[in-house]
């Protein structure tokens, strides 16, 4: 799938919509979900065009995957979150429901998150 630039985190990164931004570096952008599924729901994108975790894995360099991922364990250890702990996860595909084809990380936190994915019997 070629990448969108029109899609909304490719506006956030260029500053035509706004968002509630917690950390920035010269690799990624965090900012608060705007629909939070948690107490704290945090997006983590990567400052470079990569269109899911497939496409970054693939194409970006060495110093864009390590500081990407050094930003995330950033802002968990800036939010506090390292201790009471916390679940990051990125969905790929039609499969993960990825809505948002740029790249991200959800960090998930604030309350007991339970164990992985539901089991496939509780699933709707
Ligand atoms: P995904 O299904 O992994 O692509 O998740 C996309 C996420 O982006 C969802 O959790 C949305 O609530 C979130 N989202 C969509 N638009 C915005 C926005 N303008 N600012 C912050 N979060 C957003």
């Amino acid at each position: 799938m070629a990448y969108d630039p029109e899609n909304v985190f490719a506006k956030i990164l260029r500053g035509e919509i706004p968002c509630d931004k917690v950390y920035e570096d010269e690799h990624a952008l965090a900012f608060n979900d705007i629909a939070p599924q948690t107490p704290t729901h945090v997006l983590v994108v990567p400052k470079g065009a990569y269109v899911s975790s497939d496409d970054f894995a693939e194409k970006a360099s060495d110093a864009e995957i390590a500081g990407f991922f050094r930003a995330v364990g950033q802002v968990a250890r800036d939010l506090g979150l390292v201790e009471p702990g916390y679940r990051f996860l990125s969905n790929h595909g039609a499969h993960a429901h990825q809505e948002v084809m740029h790249f991200h990380i959800h960090i998930f936190a604030g309350t007991d998150l339970g164990r992985m994915v539901k089991p496939r019997e509780k699933q709707g």
